[in-house]
């Protein structure tokens, strides 16, 4: 059985791919046409249409970087730059288990399946599995893992290497055959790791053919301390550690100049970037135009619920644009068309995704949003671009389809019992 959703202004992500009466042919996952209805070839199988009463289509949005098990702790610690905020939350978030990581994991995921994030990079400290399980249960993409750190450079908590090497390898063991569920091996960051470290758990990605996640140059502060201590960038120092290729994904990438520029590039590493969460900590503002010139594929992320407070791509997108518009003073150096670009098919060459997801194409997976957007000229392409960066919000989320499975429909997660879990959340941490 065929699926056709029709009566769409459909906005496929790509140059020129708006259809105002269009329609997607879906089979099992995947799309099989894309276009306008008046062009559908007809089909010898049964079709199930679906009208979708003149909503609006776009691709699934990809979180390039969020950290879901700390939801439960949304707002512990507002206020200080990175360093300072680091440190106020620790005393917090140290102690969780991987049973609060899983808790935090529901409240993020079903946030994001609401808000039309369709595929996640998640991290955690412990239990790297855990997001990837939630994910699948709740019916969306992951590619999930734990970032490790070396315990003499992060004094809290307690060692995750090689616990994490272990729970990766398992994760991956338990989701043979899962197409949603993709994992990664990570170190946390430039000064939280040692040199032996990062190069071992970078090894050992290779080994698995597993994609690295770090998070780089993210405060001016952090280019100070790996400058004072190996006398060079982060980014260089990274590079000269051999660890940044295609297969690395930079969280942030804040500070980085020219030359750093020049070796993201080079090596061909995607950059997550993360606009609220970078402006909530003071940390700047990363100079996305000059990276995109260079072709360095970015892709937007929320960061945690600690830095952001809420998982919202939308909210990113506008970030996006009006933060390089504030600090250059140039309206035109971003516009809409780029902020939805790394929110869809860039997020996805982010991930090295981007042959199955981020744009709404023949042979791609059917990880969709459906959207009501209306504009009282009525939509046109510009009008459709401009509402998704400028107005549109998870309010307009009218329903979610990951690999041609509704998720979310209505108002109304069709997967698990939210109102249910919430409860149970809530009740765990009332007394805390
Ligand atoms: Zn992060």
């Amino acid at each position: 059985m065929l699926t056709l959703l029709h009566n769409a202004f459909l906005c496929t992500g790509l140059p020129g791919g708006f259809y105002p009466d269009g329609a997607l042919l879906i089979r099992g996952s995947k799309i099989i046409w894309a276009g306008a209805l008046a062009d559908l070839p007809p089909q010898s199988e049964p079709v199930r249409r679906q009208d979708v009463g003149g909503r609006v289509i776009i691709p699934g949005l990809i979180n390039t970087h969020a950290h879901g098990g700390l939801s439960t702790h949304r707002g512990c610690c507002d206020e200080g730059d990175l360093f300072q905020w680091a440190a106020a939350l620790a005393p917090h978030t140290s102690h969780l288990t991987v049973e609060d990581n899983r808790r935090g994991c529901y409240l993020a995921i079903m946030e994001m399946a609401r808000n039309g994030i369709t595929t996640a990079c998640d991290c955690t400290r412990y239990g790297a599995g855990v997001f990837a399980s939630v994910a699948t249960e709740i019916g969306m993409r992951s590619l999930s893992g734990a970032l490790v750190n070396s315990p003499e450079l992060r004094h809290h908590g307690r060692p995750n290497w090689p616990l994490a090497l272990e729970e990766t390898k398992e994760a991956i063991e338990a989701h043979i055959g899962n197409g949603l569920a993709r994992f990664y091996l990570g170190g946390h960051s430039p000064y939280s790791c040692t040199p032996a470290l990062l190069r071992e758990v970078k090894r050992e990605a290779d080994k698995l053919d597993l994609p690295f996640v770090i998070h780089v140059a993210e405060n001016r502060r952090e280019n100070e301390m790996v400058m004072e201590q190996y006398g060079q960038s982060p980014t260089a120092w990274l590079h000269g550690l051999g660890v940044l290729d295609r297969r690395s994904v930079l969280a942030h990438c804040v500070w980085v100049d020219e030359a750093d520029m020049d070796i993201l590039a080079e090596t061909g590493a995607g950059v997550a970037h993360n606009p609220g969460s970078n402006a909530k900590l003071a940390s700047g503002i990363a100079p996305v135009p000059a990276l995109r010139r260079l072709g360095i594929p970015v892709g937007l992320g929320t960061d945690s619920t600690l830095s952001n407070n809420c998982l919202d791509l939308f909210q990113e997108m506008k970030l996006s644009v009006l933060l390089q518009r504030a600090a250059s003073l140039d309206g035109t150096i971003v516009g809409a068309g780029d902020a939805f670009s790394m929110a869809t098919l860039e997020g996805a060459r982010v991930l090295n995704w981007e042959t199955e997801i981020g744009s709404l194409e023949v042979g791609k997976e059917a990880d969709l949003v459906i959207l009501d957007l209306s504009h009282p000229l009525g939509l046109n392409p510009e009008r459709v671009h401009s509402d998704l960066v400028y107005h549109a919000g998870p309010q307009h989320v009218h329903g979610v389809m990951v690999a041609g499975r509704m998720i979310f429909e209505d108002g109304r997660l069709l997967t698990v019992d939210e109102p249910t879990i919430r409860h149970a959340i809530h009740e765990h941490y009332r007394h805390q």
